[in-house]
């Protein structure tokens, strides 16, 4: 499911145009099963299609 209301708050994209920002690289990801997976974000709840590939605004980086 995804929450499109938050994901457009957010300006959510699946590809992050700059690949040292991305979903995978956030602190509030919530990672899937493995690396490529499908996962969650805590900003962006009840969505559980956030692509590790992916960027938004609220994209704060892991130290
Ligand atoms: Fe991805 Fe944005 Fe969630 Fe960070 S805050 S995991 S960049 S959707």
């Amino acid at each position: 499911v995804t929450n499109a209301t938050m994901r457009n708050a957010l300006k959510y994209v699946d590809q992050s145009a700059d690949p040292a920002k991305v979903c995978a690289g956030c602190l509030n990801f919530k990672p899937g099963p493995a690396p490529t997976d499908a996962g969650g974000c805590k900003i962006i709840g009840n969505d559980t299609e956030i692509l590790p590939t992916g960027y938004c605004s609220g994209f704060v980086a892991k130290k």
